[in-house]
């Protein structure tokens, strides 16, 4: 990756622009003003320098400010909020008034909550800092009983948070500050009103975080709205796919997906690899194959129990699955080091899911494949793709494999050979509005039918 230098990043007052890859060469963390103890678990991790949104953020979020950050997964982004978070708690525990919960953190999935807690208490293993995960699909409990017995930062997705303040188990009367991640997320799942009824349970004054893939006029209207003349960061161009991500595109028809993927999994480089599929019980079936074609994968899916999830994620990050196979909505967001390949399996039909996806490999510095397999159907969106990223996408073909081969049998338990969903979805509309119009056999014009009311009437 290029080291861009230090002047190549652009500042104005109130607006800070950075590139993904942009690295200030010499800058530390102490020159941020961090409490010793975060600078020694930050050495712990691994962290060498600032990346271009900790660069960007911390400063601002130090000095108190409304912040806006436009930032992929995959940046930093969990450490620009929390380092200056714990910063501000262990302050604050220092002057003996560290009491009650003084952050919170929203996220969209409860993988991404689970994770950012993990973050929290990995840069804060030499605070007196608690932190508690609120999420659904779990007993409740265990999460009262934690808040009960005193947290500082509550990590939470959104429904069990108004549960738990509906039942007032919890209480945001001392928060300083609010984290909204991944909020372009939050509102297209849908959580735009749930993160209102929250805001009138937080104190007017705080201090208002959002952290976004991209800045859309939703997103915008929502900052609007929970933010005070806030400052703003942007990482990247706009959309733009990770740029430590090589991407290629595999034209391949429908039926041979699945033998294709075996064949790829074979190559020795394949060795950590997620695999997106659009449905659930696609996700199913794939596993499925992949079980009986003897490959090591774990799945990921809404239907899934939190513990079935939980236990697919540790599998595949500790190297027991070499394959995870997962619909989007459970993957967004989620931290998997070493992820050498991101397969899209299905195409995905909205761009901003494609970059989502890819942004799970070529993580902080490391260098990742993006594989998309895209059937004669899906030529179309791959093409608003391209518009969308900019980007031509190169196309590959794997060496000695059949794509004219016919479609293979039924696995044990499925009923019929696996066809086309669009197929499938064609010929149930068909059905739905009656028999084709006839064929003329000299013309092969379509003979419109006539209405059956008139033909009534006469
Ligand atoms: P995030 O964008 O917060 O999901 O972070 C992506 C990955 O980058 C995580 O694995 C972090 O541990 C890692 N990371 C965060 N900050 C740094 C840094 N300054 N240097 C190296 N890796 C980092």
């Amino acid at each position: 990756m290029t080291t861009i230098p230090w002047k190549a990043i652009s500042e104005s007052e109130n607006t800070c622009k950075v590139w993904r890859g942009a690295y200030a060469p010499h800058m530390p963390f102490s020159i941020f003003g961090l409490e010793e103890e975060i600078l020694r678990a930050i050495q712990k991790a691994g962290y060498t320098r600032p990346t271009p949104v900790q660069t960007a953020a911390i400063p601002k979020v130090m000095q108190g400010n409304d912040l806006i950050a436009i930032a992929q997964t995959g940046t930093g982004k969990t450490a620009a909020f929390v380092l200056p978070m714990l910063h501000r708690l262990s302050e604050a525990n220092r002057a003996g008034k560290l009491y009650g919960v003084k952050a919170l953190i929203l996220a969209p999935t409860r993988e991404l909550a689970v994770q950012i807690s993990e973050n929290i208490r990995s840069y804060g293993r030499h605070l007196p800092i608690r932190v508690a995960a609120i999420y659904g699909g779990v007993e409740e409990e265990a999460q009262i009983k934690a808040i009960r017995k005193g947290v500082h930062i509550i990590v939470a997705t959104p429904g069990r948070l108004i549960d738990l303040l509906g039942r007032q188990k919890v209480d945001f009367q001392g928060l300083d500050m609010i984290v909204l991640d991944e909020a372009d997320r939050m509102l297209h799942m849908g959580f735009l009103p749930d993160i209102e009824t929250i805001a009138t349970h937080l104190p007017k004054r705080r201090q208002t975080l959002m952290f976004s893939a991209t800045l859309s006029k939703e997103v915008e209207s929502l900052a609007r709205r929970f933010l005070y003349q806030p400052k703003m960061v942007q990482i990247g161009k706009r959309s733009n796919p990770a740029e430590t991500v090589q991407q290629y595109i595999y034209e391949v028809p429908v039926h041979l997906k699945n033998a294709l993927l075996q064949e790829l999994l074979k190559q020795p480089d394949f060795k950590r690899v997620l695999v997106f599929v659009r449905m659930k019980d696609g996700a199913d079936r794939l596993t499925n194959f992949l079980k009986l074609a003897q490959v090591k994968v774990a799945k990921l899916h809404s239907s899934r129990s939190q513990e079935q999830r939980l236990q697919a994620l540790q599998d595949f990050k500790d190297g027991k699955a070499q394959v995870l196979v997962a619909t989007d909505i459970v993957a967004r967001g989620i931290d998997i080091d070493g992820v050498t390949h991101v397969v899209n399996y299905d195409f995905p039909v909205n761009p901003e899911d494609y970059v989502h996806r890819i942004g799970r490999t070529g993580r902080a510095d490391a260098q990742g494949e993006a594989i998309s397999f895209v059937p004669k159907d899906d030529l179309n969106l791959l093409a608003i793709l391209e518009m969308f990223i900019a980007l031509p996408l190169e196309r590959k073909r794997l060496k000695g494999f059949n794509y004219h081969a016919p479609i293979p049998p039924a696995l044990p338990g499925e009923k019929q050979p696996r066809r086309d969903w669009r197929k499938r979805t064609r010929e149930m509309e068909a059905k739905k509005s009656g028999p084709p119009a006839k064929k003329n056999a000299h013309t092969t014009k379509r003979v419109p039918k006539k209405p059956a009311d008139k033909r009534g009437k006469k």
